[in-house]
């Protein structure tokens, strides 16, 4: 049983809080991802659990058992960093082994170890090449390898996928979700990358300022934001927030008239998705395009509206001139309401 629990988990240098009163539960097996922007307190999150930062209070439990006092050795623990820190002079296949030695597994287990763990990330073909020799996507596959060849009962992963290029990434992320299918280990995986979070996770944590915004499965996330900064956070396009007022359920604002809404009367801050809303005439908005981009499998259509530039996915066939009026659909059912001041959701 890896089930990780946070309870009350603070980390403070002098007066600055890096992570604020974190409660927590990881349950066994889980893939869990902390995302956040940068400095939000994710990768401390994960120092403290791995034992290479100390909480300031709370406690940190790892199968019912508090760790706050333990060694990070002595936690069972594997971690896969964005800098992949392998040795230069040894091999793939001592790199792969090195933990193996470090922690006085039996010899005569090590070869049929090492090539399973080489075998699970496709590098059988390169353990007798050294580092140097190979690309940052295979380096970071040998880096996963010497996680796993310890068969640890935690896997600590911070960032790991950011040093690669763009297809890389997405190859080593599909390695990544198969590879955590088959071992069920449970993980917490650090990133600032939405869309990571969104394809690896189980469940998700966002963070902000040391804080929790939201934990919930990636959909809840996705459909229902807490608040405008989990709204502005997740997904491609981020959601569109509009400032407005709401008077008998009608929302005004720059270029847009909303009908058919239920909250109370005043300021708020209104979000739909762009791939909610559509182009059609007697729209809820209708304002000059300020631009448009051809996206392939959609064309993006923006205006601005509610104090905010504002985009609609439209169909890949759809061709807008900029400054040409556009009309958009966005009825009631497709918007969230936030609170104008603090940004939690109303509705
Ligand atoms: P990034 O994605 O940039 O790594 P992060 O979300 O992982 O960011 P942390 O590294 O957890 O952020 O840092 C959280 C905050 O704590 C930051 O504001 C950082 O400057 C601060 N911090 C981290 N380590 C220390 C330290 N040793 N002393 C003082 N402040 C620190």
């Amino acid at each position: 049983m890896a089930e990780i629990e946070l309870r009350g988990v603070t980390k403070r240098w002098g007066a600055f809080v890096g992570v604020k009163d974190l409660d927590l539960t990881i349950s066994d097996r889980e893939f869990l991802v902390l995302l956040g922007p940068s400095g939000c307190g994710k990768t401390t999150t994960m120092r403290m659990i791995a034992g290479l930062e100390d909480a300031s209070s709370g406690d940190i439990l790892i199968g019912g058992k508090r760790v706050n006092n333990l060694d990070p050795k002595d936690r069972d623990i594997a971690m896969v960093f964005q800098s992949y820190a392998l040795y230069p002079n040894l091999s793939v296949y001592e790199n792969i082994r090195f933990p193996l030695k470090v922690r006085r597994i039996p010899a005569s287990e090590h070869d049929a170890r090492v090539r399973r763990a080489a075998a699970m990330v496709e590098l059988e073909d390169f353990l007798e090449r050294k580092p140097a020799a190979l690309s940052g996507g295979q380096r970071q596959r040998v880096a996963l390898a010497r996680a796993i060849v310890r068969q640890p009962s935690v896997f600590l992963m911070d960032e790991p996928l950011s040093n690669l290029d763009a297809k890389l990434r997405v190859s080593t992320r599909a390695q990544i979700k198969n590879l955590s299918h088959e071992l069920q280990v449970t993980t917490i995986y650090v990133t600032h990358d939405q869309v990571e979070a969104m394809t690896l996770a189980d469940r998700v944590v966002v963070m902000k300022g040391g804080v929790v915004q939201q934990i919930g499965a990636p959909t809840d996330i996705y459909d229902r934001p807490a608040n405008t900064f989990v709204a502005g956070f997740i997904g491609n396009p981020a959601m569109n927030l509009l400032n407005g007022t709401l008077r008998g359920g009608v929302f005004e604002g720059e270029n847009v008239t909303i009908t058919g809404l239920r909250t109370p009367d005043g300021p708020v801050t209104l979000g739909f998705r762009a791939e909610d809303a559509t182009l059609a005439p007697e729209g809820e908005i209708v304002a000059p395009a300020y631009t448009t981009e051809l996206l392939g499998d959609a064309t993006m259509v923006t205006v601005r509206a509610g104090g905010a530039l504002v985009a609609v996915k439209a169909h890949k066939e759809v061709r807008v001139e900029i400054g040409e009026l556009v009309s958009m659909r966005v009825p009631a059912a497709i918007c969230h309401l936030f609170d104008a001041k603090t940004g939690d959701r109303l509705a």
